[in-house]
Order: structure tokens, then sequence, then C-alpha cells
């Protein structure tokens, strides 16, 4: 038996190899792909043979298709403790290569237990997000052509198929044709390039100088409501604003930012020698999905020569239904807006349309170009990893055209009207409820509510009561809410925005909290 060389055993490392002559290197590659008798073993180097590919690619989408056909009966939320899965698996990957049978057997006795199924239609929480069938197939072409849309030529489809989407899209939200797109992996990357276009836009030489050790750059101030998503803060603290760099605004009584105490700040500032230089508003805020007064912001930000960027993460794809088109008013005056079809347009994780009309700015911003990424066609092109962080870029395109193609815009607005539909049914259920009150008004399909029931009149003991609530929905397992503070109170959130979810699962949903709330109580 002709012994295994191996790296380690041999003593070798990558940085001491002391003989890299091509003799050696066969005499090692030999020994690596020889199994125990001595014969060349193909499977050791290669792909999976496409026999075995097709077996378990069929294989796995019916898995796929089963799971989802079945989604109802399994637990939406994981009942495991921290540390389970980390006990179940060895602590090295193995030493040899393993069946398929065995990795997917694995699925079902490892990974299951502790998924938390955001593709489950009673998946109420934070703002979720469906993998519909057009979307995961989408996804497995990606994978399979594994393509890097860094420039045009490195995969022309990917760049044209972005640009296409991308102008699909624009329309059927109606932004106007002069916003330029390119997609990011989520909304948080999003505000972080909008406002890093927003800080190339004030002309401080910042790209080339830095702000650190300039005593000729004043603090830059950044203005958004309190409710913004803390993404923005996140993309302040990456781009040397620091937390100081960001104004927070007070909203009024259905959390929209504040007009009035906004252009107060920026006064206020400027009189103490800061430099206003952006203003984000949200369309649909994370905790109660309330709708800042766009229209106002880009009045003010013209007025004030400030960048005006709209976070339509969750909210924007509601604008695709034509009575709500309204909820992009102003956006159309926006330098830049984002939206994210991973949220509510049944792409699957991850897919963030930005737009912006000012692309030459994000480019001055980010573009930086070595002589190995330059091609023939950058005259004629755009290569998209001028306009951002990441070089690498997935062929994310292709799954939002499958479901753009496969829905059309008429399935789509159908099915998030109906969550629109089914949102302002939870609202009025939670209305008309003698022991629940609403939190927040319901522009989208998020209730932001609490259990008040009689006895509890205190802050602290409502909040109290409304943590169990939650936890005994969730632990459930029939249902998953989350929460947020809105001042002092704990308020739950119901959100409507899966794909799968029908008026049953709502109502069912409703059963199940005023059921838990009962046995909370005790009577
Ligand atoms: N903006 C808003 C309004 C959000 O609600 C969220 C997430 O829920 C984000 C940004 C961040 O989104 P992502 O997870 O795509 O980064």
């Amino acid at each position: 038996m002709r012994p295994r060389i191996r790296f380690e055993d041999a003593g070798l490392s990558f940085w001491s190899f002391p003989d890299i002559s091509l003799a050696n290197w066969n005499a090692i590659s030999r020994g690596t792909m020889s199994n125990e008798t001595g014969d060349a073993n193909e499977n050791r180097i290669g792909d999976m043979p496409t026999e075995e590919f097709r077996k378990y690619g069929h294989q796995l989408i019916d898995w796929i298709g089963d799971f989802l056909d079945g989604i109802d009966e399994t637990r939406v939320t994981a009942a495991v403790e921290p540390g389970f899965l980390k006990q179940a698996l060895p602590d090295a990957a193995p030493e040899e290569g393993e069946d398929m049978d065995a990795i997917l057997a694995d699925v079902g006795r490892v990974i299951m237990p502790g998924m938390t199924h955001w593709n489950h239609p009673s998946f109420h929480a934070y703002f979720n997000s469906s993998g519909s069938g057009p979307g995961i197939l989408g996804e497995l072409l990606g994978s399979a052509f594994n393509i890097n849309g860094m420039l045009w030529e490195s995969c022309p489809a990917a760049t044209e198929l972005e640009e296409v989407t991308l102008g699909w899209l624009r329309k059927l939200v109606g932004l106007p044709d002069d916003f330029w797109g390119i997609i990011y992996d989520g909304a948080s990357t999003g505000n972080l390039h909008a406002i890093a276009a927003a800080r190339a836009n004030i002309g401080l030489d910042i790209r080339e100088q830095g702000l650190s050790g300039r005593s000729d750059v004043p603090r830059l101030r950044l203005y958004t409501s309190r409710h913004v998503h803390s993404s923005v803060d996140k993309a302040a603290l990456t781009l040397g604003l620091g937390r100081a760099g960001v104004r927070k605004i007070p909203t009024d009584g259905a959390f929209q930012m504040r007009m009035d105490l906004l252009a107060q700040a920026i006064e206020e500032d400027r009189n103490e020698g800061c430099l206003p230089f952006c203003v984000v508003g949200t369309v649909g805020t994370t905790s109660t999905t309330s709708i800042d007064p766009n229209r106002s912001i880009a009045e003010l930000c013209e007025r004030e020569g400030l960048w005006f960027h709209v976070d339509a993460a969750h909210g924007g794809s509601a604008a695709i239904v034509p009575e709500m088109r309204f909820i992009l008013d102003g956006c159309e005056r926006a330098d830049s807006v984002l939206l994210n079809p991973h949220k509510w347009m049944f792409v699957p994780m991850d897919l963030c349309a930005f737009y912006t009309k000012r692309p030459e700015i994000l480019r001055d911003a980010f573009s930086l170009i070595p002589e190995y990424l330059r091609t023939s066609h950058d005259e004629a092109v755009q290569n998209y990893m001028d306009y951002g962080v990441a070089l690498g870029r997935r062929f994310r395109a292709l799954k939002l055209w499958f479901v753009l193609r496969y829905f059309g815009a008429e399935g789509l607005i159908a099915r998030i009207r109906d969550h629109i539909r089914l949102g302002q049914f939870f609202a009025e259920w939670i209305d008309n409820h003698i022991d629940f009150t609403r939190m927040a008004p319901t522009p989208l399909s998020t209730v932001c509510f609490c259990a008040t029931p009689t006895g509890f009149v205190n802050a602290e003991s409502l909040n109290m009561i409304n943590r169990k609530l939650m936890e005994a929905v969730n632990r459930s397992g029939e249902a998953y809410i989350t929460h947020t503070m809105l001042g002092d109170r704990l308020v739950l959130r119901f959100v409507v925005s899966h794909l799968r979810t029908t008026e049953e699962h709502v109502r069912d949903a409703w059963e199940l909290i005023q059921k838990k709330l009962v046995e909370i109580r005790g009577h």
C-alpha cells in the first residue's frame, strides 16, 4: 500500500515549501489522489459526476416541493436550545468525502429542528421574506451559472439583465425614468452607499483625503427620523461620521418625521458651524411602517442643497398597487431611493434594488480600477463594480426576472393588495377587542398592538404581560410575532407580507393570540 502524502505529515506548509518542482507536485498530487489500494481515485479530483447531480438534484427538488406543501404542519419557530447544532456535528470537516444520502439525511436530523421558517405562512415577525417558487428556481440557476457580474465583460447577460429588471421594477412602482439602478445585497448596504454618495456630493475631496486629521472639515450632519432603521446609524459608523453625525428628528403622533423640527435642526446646525449634507426619509419604518412626509422633505432638501435618500426597504413594494402609489409621493424628487424585493416582492434573500438620479456621484465615490480589471468595452458599457464596495457580484437579477415574469404585474399587485386587506382586517379585530389596543396607524399591512387587559395599568406591568404573550405565541410554534418599543411601551408587531399567508392563517394567529392571553391571565 502506497502511503498517502499529506501536507501536515510531510511537515510542509505553503510558505516553507521546500521543493516546488513539477516532479514534486506530481508526486504529492498522485499521493493525495491515491486510495487505500494505491489506484488512482477519480473522485478525489473534479466535481460531482453530473449523473449523481441529476439524481440528488431531482431528490432535492422533490424534497423542497414536499417541504413547501407541508409547511403548514411544521412549527414556524425552532424549539431548540443554544448549542444544539454544534453538539450534533463533529468539530472538524470529514477527512473522506461523504455520500449525498448522508448529507441530505442530516438536513432532516440536524438542520430542520433548528429552523425558524421564514417561508412559513404564519411568519408574522420582523419584515418577512418569501422565497417563491420562481425565485427559488432563479437562485438555483444563478448558483449553477455561478458568474461574477463585476464587469460587463465578466458576464454581459448579468449586467444587462440587472439593467432591464431594475427598469421594469422602477416602472412598476412608478419612479421616473431618470432613476438609474443597481442591485445590492440588502438595504443596509443600500443605505450605506446612499450616504457615501451624499458624502461624496459635498465636495471636500473626502475620497482622496479622508476625514481624519483635517481641520478644514466641519462636523458633517445627516438628519433622519427617530424611527429610522439602525442601518443608517451603522452607515454613519462606517463612513466616519460617527453617531454624533446623525441627528434624529422627533416624530408626530403617526410616527412621521416632524418637518418643523427638521428645518429647525438644520438651521441650528448651520448656525453652530456644522455642515448638513443629507436627509434620510423612510417609506415604511421598521417599527410601525410609518411614512415620512417625503414631498416636504424633498422640497426642503432642494432648498438647502442636501442629498435626499429614501429607505423604502419594506414599504416600497406596496407602491406597485395602483391605489397605494401615493406612498412614494415625493420620492420622485429624491436623489436616491431603495426597496427590497426580498422583503415584499417574493424574491428570496437577498436583493435590494437601489436607484439614484446621480450615478456619477456614486461612481466618483467608489470607482477604482486596477489594470487587471480594465476591458476593451469599458467606454461602451457599465461595469457595476464601479458603483459600490463589492467587487464580486452574484447574478441576483435572475431571480428577480423569474419572479417578475412568473407573477406578472397583475399577480404581484393582487398578492400585495391582499396582504394589505388582511393587515387591515387584523387591525380591525384589535380595535374591536376590549383587551387589545392598537398602538400605531396601519398604513400598510403591519399592525402594532398591545394586550391591555383590565388590571394592568402601568407601562411596566403592560410590558411584562405583552412580552409573556409574545413568548407564549412563539413557543407554541403556530405563529411567530416580534416586538418593538414605542416610547416606554413594549409593542407587538403583526406583519402580513408572506406570499403563502391566507385569511385563514391570519384568523388562526388572531385566535392563538387571544387564547394565549387568556392562559397567561389565568382566566
Ligand atoms: N431599512 C428598513 C426600513 C428596514 O426595515 C430594514 C430591515 O428590516 C433595513 C433597512 C435593513 O434591511 P436589510 O436586511 O436588507 O439590510
